[in-house]
């Protein structure tokens, strides 16, 4: 992967990086040489990197990965330096030094069977991800959003941002934007008039809501915690009903209560499993129509198996369906939606700010369900 990087620095510049090189212990800030992006890549100073609640699990070792890596799958920032052929963006706009831009976290192999036959990018099994399974020993080196500047592969999906579009609204719902235009648009494919559940309220959860309110749904009924995140989501315009799992800890009650929100107690059209517990499975399952939708988001890590009842998918007649993550046309359609999105949600307040060196305060925070969605401010003096 090194062939063709530069060991050339950018006037002799270095970032800081927070690196992952330990599971469990506190993530410190290293320094690296800021390489001369090579023949199509690009080096892009980051401004605002988001913190996922797949940054947790990296963190707890709970995802196969190489170590040592700078963390950040999701970024936002400025081009610092184009390499020799780049000249426009993923979606041919012109593309120049100092442009606000944003990047997909993932470059798919493009010729293994997944990529090129089935013709399902998420698939690939060797494809490239930003702040996961970049190894920071390796050059370039600066392969996560957690850092001043990160090298930007050739090969990598970069947009450049709608004039009308903030870098905080860009980063707002992180890599959980393309998710559910994935799982909810392309895969689920929301109708007018739906009823939909989404069962969890973090950043999956409440992406998942925004895109089905924009496709149509009739009513979006939104089962998450804790009520501090409800009640975000209530005061932008995030869901037509809320349901506290707190206040009602008995999944009986839940279903019975979606139940009653649903026309003529039918059941929803539509389940969105936001949740990344696997005994949600079987809870969404009996929220759902005769004849309706579930779709698996949110089990992005493996936490082992659940019990569930088949019989249901026979009898309702349920369409069980699954979504992994995203690809590059995912992440430009969320591009392509952001203007619609930021008109009608208030995306900034979803953002709490943290200086880089905070990075394992912001971890906290996120795994804990403190805040919505924590952003390190890269650009911020400390
Ligand atoms: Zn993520
Ligand atoms: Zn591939």
């Amino acid at each position: 992967m090194s062939e063709g990087i530069s060991t050339n620095m950018i006037a002799e510049s270095h970032s800081r990086a927070v690196v992952l090189r330990a599971f469990n212990v506190p993530l410190a800030i290293e320094s690296a040489p800021v390489p001369e992006p090579g023949p199509g890549a690009v080096v892009a100073q980051v401004g605002l990197a988001g913190v996922c609640g797949t940054d947790v699990h990296l963190h707890h070792g709970q995802l196969p990965i190489p170590l040592p890596i700078i963390l950040g799958h999701e970024g936002v920032g400025r081009v610092q330096r184009l390499g020799d052929g780049v000249a426009t963006d993923f979606t041919g706009h012109s593309l120049r030094e100092g442009d606000a831009i944003a990047w997909s976290s993932n470059i798919p192999c493009g010729h293994c069977h997944w990529c090129v036959v089935a013709g399902e990018r998420t698939l690939c099994e060797t494809r490239k991800v930003y702040g996961v399974n970049q190894r920071f020993d390796e050059l370039p080196r600066l392969s996560g959003s957690w850092a001043d500047a990160i090298y930007l592969q050739p090969g990598s999906a970069i947009f450049r941002l709608p004039d009308d579009v903030t870098p905080e609204q860009a980063i707002a719902l992180g890599c959980a934007g393309p998710t559910a235009v994935h799982g909810v648009i392309d895969v689920t494919g929301i109708t007018a008039g739906d009823t939909v559940v989404v069962q969890g309220s973090g950043p999956v959860g409440i992406a998942s809501a925004m895109y089905a309110h924009l496709a149509g749904a009739a009513r979006v009924i939104l089962v998450g915690g804790p009520a501090s995140r409800l009640d975000l989501a209530r005061e932008i315009g995030v869901g037509d009903a809320h349901i506290d799992i707190f206040a009602f800890p008995d999944p009986a009650e839940r279903v019975r209560l979606v139940l009653d929100a649903t026309p003529g107690r039918r059941g929803a059209d539509v389940v969105l499993e936001c949740a990344g517990a696997p005994e949600a499975v079987a809870e969404g399952w009996e929220m759902a129509r005769r004849g309706g939708s579930f779709l698996a988001l949110g089990q992005y890590t493996d936490r082992g198996p659940t019990p569930l009842n088949p019989h249901l998918i026979t009898r309702k007649q349920l369409r069980i369906l699954g979504s992994w993550g995203f690809a590059e046309k995912h992440y430009l359609g969320h591009i392509q939606a952001l203007p619609r999105l930021a008109a009608r949600f208030d995306l900034s307040r979803l953002i709490t700010r943290y200086p880089l060196e905070d990075a394992n305060r912001a971890l906290a925070d996120m795994a804990a369900g403190r805040v919505m969605k924590p952003v390190l401010d890269v650009s911020r003096e400390s």
